[in-house]
This record gives C-alpha cells, structure tokens and sequence, in this order.
C-alpha cells in the first residue's frame, strides 16, 4: 500500500469531507485554502494523484476526479495519465466521459469509510449499518450484554439516536426499580398489522453511549397498541431481556403507566420483529381438561391413527386480554385412545374410571408446549404431539423436580410422530421450552 505524507491526508481528508456534503467539485484552489495551514495551489496537483492511487488500492473511486481547474473546469492534465497507469480501460471513451464516470462512481461509493480508517481520520463517512442480532430475544435465554449500548447495537442495530432504519423508529427510557435498571425500547413496529405509534417520543441516547434518558416527554404517553421491549440488569450484571410488554390503558394515568406482558420471546431478525406471544400454559391446558371432563362420548374418530402430516397453524383468539391457540378437544380425545387410556409414561401407573364416558382416566398434555406455537410453521395441536399421562406424571410434568427424565423418555417415543407432523425439533430445545 503506498504510504501518503502528512500533506497527503490532510488532501485526503478535505476530499471525504467534500464528498460527505455532496460536492460534486473543488477547484485547485479552495481545496488549497481547506488544508490547514493553507497551502499553494500549484502544490495540490501531484499530491491529490498519490490521494487517488491509494484510492484505487482500496477499490475506491479516484478522489481527484473531484478537483478541477477553476478557469476551464476540467481535471488537471495528470488526470488522465493517471488512469492508464493504474490499468483503468479508457479506449472508446473521451476524457470528459472518463471523468464524469468517476464522479459518479464517488457519489455512488458507500465504502469511503474504508479510506477514513485507512488513514486515521475521523470525518464520519457513512458505515454500513450491521445486521440485527439473529438471535432470538428470549427471556428465558439471558442476553449477556453488559452496557445498554451494546444492547442498542447487538439487538437493534447500531443506527441509534431516534433515526429510522429498516422501518424502525427507537425511542428509549431508562429507569430504576426494585434495585434494578431498567431500559426500554419503544421501536415502531406492527403488531397484528396495525402499526404501533411512537411519534410521542423524543428520546437520546448520550454520546458516551452509557446512558439512556428520555428526552422532550410532553405528549409522552403513546396511543394505540404501545408495545415496549425491555431489558433489566442488576448492578454490574449484564442485562436481561425481560420481554415484550404493551401498556395497560386502563391501569395507567398521565403520571404513571402500567403495562402487561405480552411475549417472552421476539425475533428482530426481520426489519418488523415477530412477537412470540406469552400463553399461560397451565391455564389453557387445565380449560382443556376440564372440557374432557364434561365430555359424554369420549369417542375416538372411526379408524383414528396418526395421519403422518402436517396440519396448519390454527388461528390464534384472544381471550382476557391474552392470545391463545385453541386446542381441538377432538383431537385430544383421539390421542388419549391412540394411547389407549394408560399413561405413557409407564403403562401401569395408576388410574380410575372417567364418571360420564367409562374410559380409564389420563390427561392429555402438549409435548411440544402449545405456548410455543408461533415458534412453528405447522399445527401443535395435532394428536401425534399429544401424549396420555396419568395426573401424578402430569402434574410433575408442569410442576415437579426432576421432569427431565420424564420429558426426554416421551420425547425418545414421540420423535418420530412429531417429525412426520412436521415438528421438528431437537431433546435440547424441547427441554429449553420447558425451563429445563
Ligand atoms: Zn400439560
Ligand atoms: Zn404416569
């Protein structure tokens, strides 16, 4: 790499800080009055050609197409000789061609970030925004991050300061409470298609990076579908993310403003993220039970097996203020019989007789956890993901220590059947679903 001399940069640097403010020109002698201390103008000719061919050592466009003559408006007659001496194909074109070329592949670069490290300048040339983290933002699975800043930038991209990127829009608080801190983000995204509004805020972020403050709060309280996401951490801990909540209307006033968890898990790898929605679990299993509970005829369908396919996703309900998938007590029942009314966990274990159908008593229970659901592309309320336990192992199952054992034991027979459903998923995960 050719080196350049201390005149060099300081040319080098008056060009990107040209192309940051769109210049299309310099002439030779306002770039010569920029350099600090100014130099003579019949000095910037042969320097800027050294400028440009470190330029195109780094694939960068030429600089020095940039600077004209004040009198003809044209690059200086080292221009050209330049060109062909870097091996850049000018036959068929006219010098006027050549440059305008030039001065359009300068505009159009996004990397000349690359000449500013290159040379130790801090110009402030525009850098490629980094990807959001691929990870899932999983309350369960501990972010690890041990200043906000690297939160900002490894789960929501580094172009903070309120900008738009990727149709985001960030606002963020911070707060304490119970001894921790608390940041929280408000992106502007789409839940259920409707668009969340965060126009209220004005938020920065200080320059050190370290601290959060809200900013201009008149008007703060957003409307519609608030959703925030939330990031706490203890002291010198790192943070972790706490989860997706949305605000609570009726709960909150102009001073204080509640909000409701709504998702344990979301997926920032799309521009909108996806929220993976909180399901109270037990609850919607035991509303299953019961049901079977009052069922008469606990019937299998004619001819009931697996059918080896996969189902689509059932549309979600909200109910009490909370998404549920629902769960077919058709299909239920189906699994209990396939089972044949003994608990898989081992066939002996004790039951009674159901009062109203005369079947042997067992629970159905959602290996793949019903909660889970927005985590697949097809149905987990599918009899081959339902297995027959008796209560004691059901219970242990939701409940109990040691549930470990249990769990990768149905897992081992159930395999297969979730597979051919199109549920695919590894011991490990299913056991991550289940805090284990
Ligand atoms: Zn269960
Ligand atoms: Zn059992």
């Amino acid at each position: 790499m050719i080196q350049l001399t201390a005149l060099q940069i300081k040319l080098a640097e008056q060009l990107l800080l040209s192309v940051k403010k769109n210049e299309r020109n310099v002439t030779y002698k306002e770039l010569a009055g920029r350099v600090n201390p100014p130099i003579h103008h019949r000095h910037v000719g042969k320097n800027i050609g050294q400028v440009s061919i470190l330029c195109h050592e780094l694939g960068l466009p030429l600089l020095s197409a940039k600077v004209i003559n004040q009198s003809t408006h044209t690059v200086g007659d080292g221009f050209y000789p330049l060109l062909k001496m870097m091996g850049i194909p000018t036959e068929g074109k006219t010098e006027a061609e050549l440059c305008k070329e030039q001065i359009k592949a300068i505009r159009e670069c996004t990397e000349w970030y690359k000449l500013e490290d290159y040379l130790g300048l801090n110009v402030g040339m525009p850098r490629p925004v980094p990807k959001l983290d691929p990870k899932l933002l999983d309350a369960k699975r501990p972010q690890g991050y041990l200043r906000s800043v690297d939160v900002l930038n490894n789960c929501f991209g580094n172009e903070y300061l309120g900008k738009t990127y990727e149709g985001w829009m960030r606002g963020a608080i911070a707060f304490q409470s119970g001894g921790e801190d608390y940041s929280v983000w408000f992106p502007k995204l789409a839940v259920n298609g409707k668009a969340a509004s965060s126009s209220g805020w004005i938020n920065i972020i200080s320059s050190g990076g370290s601290l959060i403050e809200e900013f201009g709060s008149e008007n703060t309280f957003i409307p519609d579908n608030n959703i925030v996401f939330v990031f706490a951490k203890q002291g010198s801990e790192p943070y972790f993310f706490k989860g997706v909540f949305r605000a609570d209307f009726d709960r909150s006033t102009e001073e204080h403003h509640y909000y409701l968890k709504i998702a344990d898990i979301a997926d920032l790898r799309g521009a909108v993220p996806t929220i993976y929605y909180y399901i109270d679990e037990d609850r919607v299993d035991n509303d299953l039970i019961s049901d079977l509970g009052k069922e008469d005829s606990f019937v299998p369908a004619d001819g009931f097996d697996y059918n080896g396919k996969p189902e689509p996703v059932p549309k979600p309900l909200t109910t009490g203020g909370r998404i549920v998938y629902p769960r077919d007590r058709r299909r239920a029942i189906n699994a209990l019989a396939h089972a044949g009314y003994v608990c898989e966990i081992d066939p002996q274990h004790p039951t009674f007789i159901r009062k109203k159908s005369g079947k042997q008593y067992t629970e159905p229970h959602h290996l793949v956890p019903m909660s889970q659901q927005s985590r697949f592309p097809v149905s987990l309320d599918v009899e081959e993901n339902i297995v027959s336990l008796c209560s004691t192992c059901h219970n242990h199952i939701h409940y109990g220590k040691g549930s470990e054992e249990l769990l990768k034991k149905l897992y081992a027979v159930r395999k297969e059947a979730l597979r051919s459903a199109g549920i695919n998923i590894t011991e490990e995960e299913l056991l991550l679903f289940y805090d284990l």
